[in-house]
């Protein structure tokens, strides 16, 4: 996640000519790359640090010096050597600060805190009480009020929240701008957490957060750029292009699940009919299956679900579909089908070509991605080589990816306000 041309800038050498402000510029630049580089390698040793930056040797032991210096980063153990003496590591360091960190995209509201190098020191849980704006303002702030009583809460300077959440930021104000799930429509979140705890306050996608969670910890490590989907109760995605997310114009760029597949389809929670999610989501593949069964086709979703459709789930359908069953496989074809689909108009688009697929759906395995992969080679034209990858993070996806996305940026405006 080098900036190609902070580095075109600094390889040309001529700095006499550069006024101050460039030089400074230039130099937080520098720092940021380096810190960015320890954050996504760390441990990593200097010379290795040059490499990956192109940073000159000397100004890597410069930049570091100055890291160090404002606690942003600590050395840690030896690494290997090739011979010689064994250089020492470089990582994040963890006792910089803290920040909390929410997860809303349910079944459960979690909630983190999160030390400097985003390890996760505490993490809550609990059921989501109501819906709509005075729940869930509620809710969030029990939470926070929750973990700021942990003990582990006071070991570093809390420096700032992170929320990641199902539905659409507003890139103006940075806060909500709906969450169908949620029931919110132009919901000041930032604002009422800012006013109750007069911290910076950072709101985000989910899908977003998912993907630069899996490109920082994940299936994502050694991409730079890469789409994640996420399939689960609705469709979502996340585009993380050339190191950074990509928000679009106004912050709804990624929106899979309310693409048509079928103007003629079921009538979606968005008003329209026939939408990605309402024709291949979890809930209309289990009322698929539903239907089918009650509609007197044999299946051993009926004994699988102890004779109670109600009880139907993804994991019983997966279940199912790998004993053989018909239905249950139809119904995974079904959704993989109408997911390639558009999985393929994506990558034509965009021209990024890894795809990470997570969620619920996603998370039972071949079962699904087999007849993805099927479904693809039948939509992507020649040349077009989609790399389909099973996300590898699960429960903690979103909060590890909204703290990492918050400490990012309130690090990087300490490096800014640095002379
Ligand atoms: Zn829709």
């Amino acid at each position: 996640v080098v900036d190609s041309r902070i580095l075109e800038t600094s390889a040309n050498g001529d700095h006499s000519k550069k006024g101050g402000r460039d030089l400074q510029y230039l130099r937080t630049n520098n720092l940021w790359v380096l810190l960015s580089a320890i954050w996504e390698y760390g441990p990593v040793s200097r010379l290795d640090l040059a490499h990956l930056t192109g940073l000159a040797p000397s100004s890597v032991t410069r930049l570091i010096r100055t890291l160090t210096e404002i606690g942003l980063i600590v050395e840690t153990g030896k690494g290997e050597s090739s011979g010689g003496r064994m250089p020492t590591l470089i990582v994040p360091n963890p006792q910089a600060g803290s920040v909390i960190s929410l997860d809303l995209s349910g079944p459960l509201m979690r909630g983190g805190i999160f030390d400097a190098a985003n390890n996760l020191i505490k993490d809550i849980h609990q059921p989501f009480n109501g819906l709509g704006p005075e729940a869930i303002e509620r809710q969030i702030l029990d939470i926070i009020h929750l973990l700021l009583n942990e003990p582990a809460a006071g070991r570093h300077p809390l420096l700032g929240i992170g929320v990641s959440f199902p539905g659409v930021t507003d890139l103006i104000t940075g806060d909500i701008r709906d969450s169908i799930n949620l029931r919110l429509v132009r919901f000041p979140l930032s604002k009422i957490l800012t006013s109750e705890f007069n911290l910076p306050v950072y709101i985000e996608k989910d899908a977003n957060v998912a993907a630069l969670a899996e490109h920082y910890y994940g299936a994502g490590r050694d991409l730079d750029s890469l789409v994640y989907i996420l399939v689960s109760t609705g469709i979502g995605s996340g585009i993380f292009s050339d190191g950074q997310i990509f928000r679009g114009e106004t912050g709804q760029s990624g929106e899979l699940g309310h693409i048509i597949v079928d103007p003629g389809g079921q009538l979606c929670v968005c008003g329209r009919r026939g939408c990605l999610e309402v024709m291949a989501a979890a809930p209309a593949m289990l009322s698929s299956a539903r239907w089918m069964v009650s509609h007197g086709r044999a299946s051993l979703l009926a004994s699988l679900s102890g004779d109670n459709l109600d009880r139907l789930s993804i994991e019983m359908l997966a279940q199912a579909a790998e004993m053989g069953d018909p239905i249950a496989k139809e119904i995974m074809a079904n959704t993989a089908d109408y997911l390639a689909r558009s999985i393929a108009t994506y990558a034509s688009i965009l021209d990024i070509h890894h795809m990470i697929i997570g969620g619920e759906v996603a998370e039972t395995g071949e079962v699904f991605f087999a007849p993805l992969r099927n479904s693809l080679e039948k939509y992507c034209r020649a040349g077009l080589n989609i790399e389909i990858i099973p996300a590898e993070l699960k429960q903690n996806t979103f909060l590890r990816g909204i703290s990492m996305l918050t400490l990012q940026d309130l690090l990087l405006k300490q490096v800014q306000q640095m002379r």
